[in-house]
């Protein structure tokens, strides 16, 4: 469907859970505590695609939280691509314990998967995700990439911990078809807010005059991108803050308890739970008023730190 300013909707986040088995620096807080709180169940899922498919619903990513951590992730996985509507079902995900469960994934409708690697050291990639297992992450992509999957890699660049790695990361895209992006610090978290802490997007393209645009993949896609000769996959450069791309924004997410939320950086919410099996004729008039009022636009440039972390709205 279309929004007030005519864009088209077709995309949905789904964050599956807020609870995560890593605590990135930059997506919350080490002492932060996930409460159990309730997660739509696969029932509920599928009431809502029913609605959102009759929206013009056409792609989804399942996002969290940690999706793997949803238990039944095979199951919602199987539903959502189910609907013949959806020609789109993707993932992003920290990718510890994906191994050995991204084949049936794939066979169940998954089609691409989006791998979070801040740090390409071991080490330097324990601390920044306070306890993640590089080994596990390396052994996710490949596994993705020996299914035949697409495989993008998101970093986020911090300076003082991981920004002498960015040319490290653009020889990981020269080497592998994977594409590499590089999102810049988004105000969720205390660290996010602070500008000093930010590399822009535009510094790492200066010091890689090398590096050329190439067409967007999708026309709607958040990403830059960009590639040299002999490089196996593309570079990406999400650039929420030195550069908007709302105008041609396609998403709307939904949050693990059951929020529709517009925008990833404004805070307003409608909260479907009340209209859970109330019919998908009343389910989809509510879902269809929200989005007609999505906002024009994001505000991260003012630093305003959202009031949710990044792990309780699904990035
Ligand atoms: N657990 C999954 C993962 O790690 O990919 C999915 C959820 S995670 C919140 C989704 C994406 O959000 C990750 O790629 C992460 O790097 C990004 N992210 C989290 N906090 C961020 C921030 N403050 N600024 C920019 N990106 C952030």
């Amino acid at each position: 469907m279309r929004d007030w300013m005519g864009r088209d909707i077709h995309y949905l986040r789904i964050s599956l859970t807020e609870r995560c088995n890593l605590k990135c620096i930059y997506c919350r807080e080490e002492t932060a505590f996930c409460k159990a709180k309730e997660e739509l169940t696969l029932d509920d899922l599928t009431e809502l695609m029913q609605a959102f498919t009759v929206l013009g619903i056409r792609r989804v990513r399942l996002t969290g939280g940690e999706p793997l951590i949803r238990k039944d992730l095979e199951q919602i996985v199987h539903m959502i691509s189910s609907f013949p509507q959806i020609h789109d079902l993707s993932m992003t995900t920290n990718a510890q314990g994906l191994a050995n469960r991204v084949a049936r994934l794939h066979q169940l409708g998954l089609k691409r998967i989006n791998i979070s690697l801040d740090s390409l050291d071991p080490e330097r990639y324990r601390s920044m995700t306070r306890g993640g297992d590089f080994n596990q992450v390396m052994c996710g992509i490949d596994a993705a990439l020996a299914e035949g999957m697409p495989v993008k890699i998101n970093a986020v660049l911090v300076r003082g911990e991981n920004e002498e790695e960015a040319d490290d990361f653009i020889q990981l895209a020269r080497e592998y078809p994977v594409d590499v992006r590089f999102i810049e610090l988004m105000p969720f978290s205390a660290l996010g807010t602070q500008d000093k802490q930010r590399v822009l997007n535009s510094e790492i393209l200066a010091r890689h005059p090398e590096l050329c645009a190439v067409p967007p993949r999708d026309p709607s896609q958040p990403s830059e991108d960009y590639q040299a000769e002999g490089f196996a996959g593309r570079v990406g450069f999400i650039s929420p803050i030195s550069h908007k791309f709302c105008s041609h924004c396609s998403r709307v997410r939904l949050t693990s308890e059951g929020k529709l939320r517009m925008c990833l950086g404004n805070d307003r919410e409608t909260d479907l739970r009340p209209w859970l099996h109330a019919g998908t004729e009343q389910l989809t008039q509510v879902l269809r008023d929200a989005i007609y009022h999505k906002p024009e636009a994001h505000a991260f440039e003012s630093n305003i730190c959202a009031q949710r972390a990044m792990n309780q709205i699904g990035g």
